[in-house]
């Protein structure tokens, strides 16, 4: 069997010339980092496409095309590559750093193409430029590692490693062996080379799309689970975590809620405006959400209305915890309309008992106990009966 590498190239490169274009124009439906990054990817594409292109003429063109500017467009392919996967991996870019990075490995290449011509070497300073940008990725990548870690990024591991592999055989085959003229030679680690550089835009570009769509499944669900106001959970995310909360353990001590509301919030509305009331209804939010300890999980439930779930807590803590929020709150500092402002809330605690079926069941208990604490003049707490 004959293998043309310089066909095999230009195969690479034909594949990321038709998947440039169909990534470039899906990212107008997107937005934000997402966007960006997808963008990016697209640019990316097009530059190892016509990297490959270059590569594949060489001795027909010039080296400073075939090497020089060839090489430079595959390092600027690399280095947006990293830039486009931190970016979705919420790292920062570190773009001073790809750019020395790849300033310095193109200087080198371009040394050792025109001046001092030496291809053994052009090849390990290449290889040096895959282990910087390789290590960039692979230290974010690293958690996809843990139990439970993302798939996406394991597949994009995977991708970095076959990378690493075809690199490896290709330094093994110069280190070992007499050097080859140059990567278009049919030598086995070439081979492996060439033929990973012609299947790795759309492998590349799988696993990067597969990241992708992690992510934005991410920031969705953290959409429909944020109360836009607050920036707290909203009333889906409080009742999947009461239910998370209430399957996990019945030990003791067990499961507290606490259900607030404002007191005469309408007449902060009359007052001051329902722009007014907002601002209070956040800075409500901010005072209680200062207060909690970790593992409280904390979020409104609807208008003037928010609801604390307190994980391993038993009843005395968590009136401590009730009172001191009430304190807290009554004495938050509020300005509206150059005005001194104060609001308080009436809080209603429930514990969870062995007979409660559901966590609905124990919610519901802490909104009754709340309409006593409204009952007997507010910003006061209301508690079941402490029992031995
Ligand atoms: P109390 O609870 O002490 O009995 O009196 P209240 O005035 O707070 O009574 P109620 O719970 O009946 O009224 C709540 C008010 O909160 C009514 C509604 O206009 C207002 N509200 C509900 N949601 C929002 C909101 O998102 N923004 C603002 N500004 N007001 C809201
Ligand atoms: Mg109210
Ligand atoms: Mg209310």
């Amino acid at each position: 069997m004959h293998l043309d590498l310089a066909t095999l190239s230009l195969l690479g490169a034909l594949q990321a010339l038709l998947l440039a274009p169909l990534l470039l124009v899906a990212t107008r439906a997107y937005a934000g980092v997402a966007r960006t990054s997808l963008r990016i990817w697209g640019v990316v594409l097009l530059l190892q496409a016509l990297g490959w292109v270059l590569a594949s003429l060489r001795g027909q063109v010039s080296d400073w095309f075939s090497i020089v500017l060839a090489n430079g467009v595959l390092i600027a392919s690399f280095a947006e590559t990293t830039r486009a996967l931190r970016l979705l991996l919420g790292v920062p870019q570190r773009r001073a750093l790809l750019a020395a990075i790849g300033l310095a490995i193109w200087l080198g290449v371009g040394w050792f193409g025109l001046v001092q011509p030496d291809y053994r070497m052009r090849v390990y300073v290449a290889a040096l430029m895959v282990a910087c940008y390789s290590a960039l990725l692979f230290w974010p990548l690293r958690h996809a590692l843990r139990p439970g870690g993302s798939v996406a990024q394991r597949v994009m591991m995977l991708v970095i490693l076959s990378a690493a592999v075809a690199w490896g055989l290709r330094l093994h085959e110069l280190f070992t062996g007499p050097a080859p003229p140059g990567l278009l030679v049919a030598t086995p680690g070439n081979l492996v080379n060439v033929i990973y550089g012609a299947i790795e835009p759309v492998f590349a570009s799988i696993a990067f799309l597969l990241m992708y769509n992690e992510t934005a499944q991410a920031d969705l669900r953290r959409l429909a689970r944020t109360d836009p106001l607050t920036g707290t959970l909203n009333r889906l995310a409080l009742d999947e975590e009461a239910r998370r909360l209430f399957d996990q353990g019945g030990g003791a001590p067990g499961l507290a809620v606490l259900m607030l509301d404002a007191d005469h919030f309408k007449a902060i509305n009359d007052r001051h405006g329902h722009a007014g009331g907002d601002r209070v209804l956040a800075s409500l939010a901010r005072g209680i959400g200062a207060r909690l300890r970790p593992g409280d999980v904390f979020g409104r439930v609807g208008g003037e209305e928010f609801v604390v779930l307190l994980p391993r807590t038993n009843l005395a803590a968590a009136i401590a915890l009730a009172e001191d929020l009430r304190a807290h709150v009554a004495a938050l500092p509020l300005q509206l309309d150059g005005q001194a402002q104060t609001i308080t809330v009436s809080i209603g605690v429930a514990l969870r008992e062995a007979a409660d079926a559901d966590a609905d069941t124990l919610i519901r208990r802490a909104d009754r106990t709340l309409y006593e604490a409204k009952r007997a003049g507010r910003n006061r707490v209301a508690a079941p009966p402490r029992t031995a």
